[in-house]
């Protein structure tokens, strides 16, 4: 059985979670602080703060930009639910665009068109770890005051290309920026999620909500010689990520050079096997960047669901698990009451499927796949 993905984890993730649990502190304590610099300093931003998932950063950023409830914030449906579900946890309203035609991200020449007197921010999502076209997202946000909050879930290790330099995701452009550190991502601490900002009071409100609102942090209580009292000026959450994880994300972060080497070999062989066929549509990196490969997704020209679906039946067959495309959320019951329809996003998700990629594969289990797939499409 080829699995679709798999964490790249061994010794060093084992001995640093062992280190965490014998130290005596196993939660948001030094190895959260010293995991937080460690990934504000790979891509460049100036305030990183740990939480328990992406989910739970969406729900603080859009929290610390002002959405209320009856707001209305601009988003994509081709995303996981996550990203819609963080804006209804608000209290507010997603509006969904499409994607554009070319790729798998927000659309900006539909942005004008979506804004209502109710918009209060911007949530674009750099889908598969595939940069979204910032510029223009930004541009747009900038021109009618809208905070812009990247779900960057999948983007750990990608790239743009900003006014002539090479930058990383998660910088942020936008006003935060959020990462995911689940098993299906390029870097893992099991569950776990990641705040970027540049901004120091939204540094600070993340900071305060992750934990209640408490007003002492508990190091800070530690390490104190007299007897502290604190408050709870505001309701806040349980949004806190563990030492334990943040001692595996350390682990992690050092081994994103040769993950993200790796990924981008094995996509390359893919590439390669797909060439000019008639069916298989290979993942277009948009330009002026450099793409993690989170997820290797194909595009079967001219397939429904219905005979995609029966692609993946026969990989699974054959022993090759895949994944349908990303999902298209509005389509979902907790979602589908308002009869919006967005055709672009609904081909590229019933027409897409996702094949295995990661570090446990080898050139040749890769070769097997793309046989089987060719075979499947025939
Ligand atoms: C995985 C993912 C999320 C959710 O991340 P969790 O850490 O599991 O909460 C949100 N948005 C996108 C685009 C994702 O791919």
């Amino acid at each position: 059985m080829i699995p679709i993905a798999r964490p790249v984890m061994g010794e060093p993730e084992a001995a640093a979670a062992r280190r965490a649990i014998l130290s005596g502190w196993i939660t948001q304590g030094p190895e959260v602080e010293a995991f937080e610099a460690e990934f504000a300093r790979s891509v460049g931003a100036e305030f990183a703060c740990a939480v328990s998932s992406c989910t739970t950063a969406l729900h603080l950023a859009l929290l610390v930009a002002g959405v209320e409830p009856g707001d209305e914030v601009i988003t994509v449906s081709h995303s996981y639910i996550a990203t819609a579900n963080s804006i209804r946890y608000c209290g507010a309203l997603p509006v969904f665009v499409d994607i554009e035609p070319a790729g798998y991200n927000m659309d900006p020449s539909l942005l004008e068109a979506a804004r209502t007197e109710r918009t209060r921010a911007v949530l674009c999502v750099h889908q598969m770890g595939m940069p979204c076209d910032l510029p223009a997202i930004l541009a747009f946000a900038r021109r009618h005051g809208l905070p812009l909050i990247e779900d960057a879930a999948c983007a750990a290790g990608s790239e743009i290309l900003w006014q002539g330099q090479w930058q990383p995701i998660g910088r942020p452009h936008g006003d935060a920026a959020c990462f995911s550190f689940h098993p299906r991502k390029v870097m893992s601490t099991g569950d776990g999620g990641m705040l970027t900002t540049n901004n120091a009071e939204y540094d600070r409100l993340f900071r305060l909500w992750r934990q209640h609102s408490m007003s002492v942090n508990d190091r800070v209580r530690h390490s104190s010689n007299q007897v502290i009292f604190e408050e709870y000026p505001m309701v806040g959450y349980n949004y806190r990520m563990t030492d334990i994880q943040a001692a595996v994300g350390d682990e992690q972060l050092k081994r994103m050079p040769g993950i993200l080497a790796r990924r981008r070999e094995l996509a390359a062989v893919y590439d390669e096997a797909f060439r000019g066929h008639p069916v298989i549509a290979t993942p277009a990196k948009p330009p002026r960047t450099e793409w993690n490969v989170q997820s290797y997704i194909v595009r079967l020209r001219g397939f429904d669901a219905a005979r995609r679906d029966g692609v993946m039946q026969t990989l699974l067959d054959g022993g090759i698990a895949s994944r349908a495309g990303v999902m298209a959320s509005h389509r979902e019951p907790a979602y589908a009451a308002r009869g919006v329809r967005l055709p672009v996003t609904e081909a590229a998700s019933d027409g897409s499927l996702v094949l295995p990629l990661h570090g446990g594969l080898s050139e040749k289990d890769i070769g097997t796949v793309a046989a089987a797939l060719r075979a499947a499409v025939a």
